[in-house]
């Protein structure tokens, strides 16, 4: 199969409500562009450099997505272009966001990735600490970042059932805080699933799904 198919076919079972990010990270411009060429516009990658080198050579109507985890000292190289960062889990990665965002002055779109696996390797807030986050004083005076969901991460296993029940606390979590309306808070994304899980994601309230190796093949 080729990746145009792969796409074709994943984007046929897609509900209208919800976003394919393709997810390309190691695969090189080549794959990007087939992709591309087969209508894709969002593309998601995991490190600054290689999602950098690829939004210079590719054209510039693509929506880039960082999904991976963030260090602080790499936000200024991607605040020019980025369109979503899905793994915001401190607040002092968030004032460094706002502190570039401020200087490039643009609003950045920002995930608050939420711990939801089992595994302790995960990055990711647990319900406390989201709540003290979103009502610190500091949050509230970020003037250039706006925080439109949550993303999450279940535990790699094929226990369906604990997957399930991941995603339906993860969708519990989202449902408590899409009541909020700030200006710099209004949770409309949901990003969960990826190649092995997304279905299920879909049908526990994704409305983003991260998907790779189902496009581009194994890594
Ligand atoms: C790599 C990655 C994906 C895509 O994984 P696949 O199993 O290849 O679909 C999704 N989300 C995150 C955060 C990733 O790092």
């Amino acid at each position: 199969m080729t990746i145009a198919e792969n796409l074709n076919l994943i984007k046929q079972n897609l509900p209208d409500n919800v976003t394919l990010v393709a997810v390309s990270k190691t695969k090189p411009v080549a794959d990007l562009m087939e992709a591309y060429n087969a209508g894709q516009r969002v593309f998601g990658e995991n490190k600054i450099q290689e999602m950098t080198e690829k939004w210079q050579q590719m054209p510039k109507d693509i929506e880039w997505h960082m999904i991976g985890h963030v260090q602080s000292n790499k936000v200024k190289y991607m605040v020019p272009y980025v369109k979503l960062i899905h793994g915001v889990d401190s607040l002092k990665l968030l004032k460094e966001i706002n502190r570039q965002a401020v200087r490039w002055r643009k609003t950045i779109n920002c995930l608050l990735q939420i711990h939801i696996a089992e595994e302790e390797t995960k990055f990711g807030l647990n319900e406390k600490e989201l709540d003290e986050l979103l009502n610190s004083e500091e949050f509230k005076s970020f003037t250039n970042i706006k925080v439109v969901g949550l993303m999450g991460m279940a535990t790699f296993t094929d226990n369906q059932t604990q997957i399930k029940r991941e995603f339906d606390h993860l969708k519990a979590i989202f449902d408590t805080y899409k009541q909020l309306d700030t200006p710099n808070l209004k949770l409309e994304t949901l990003s969960m699933g990826m190649s092995g899980d997304y279905q299920l994601a879909i049908a526990c309230g994704s409305t983003m799904v991260r998907i790779g190796s189902s496009i581009f093949g194994s890594r």
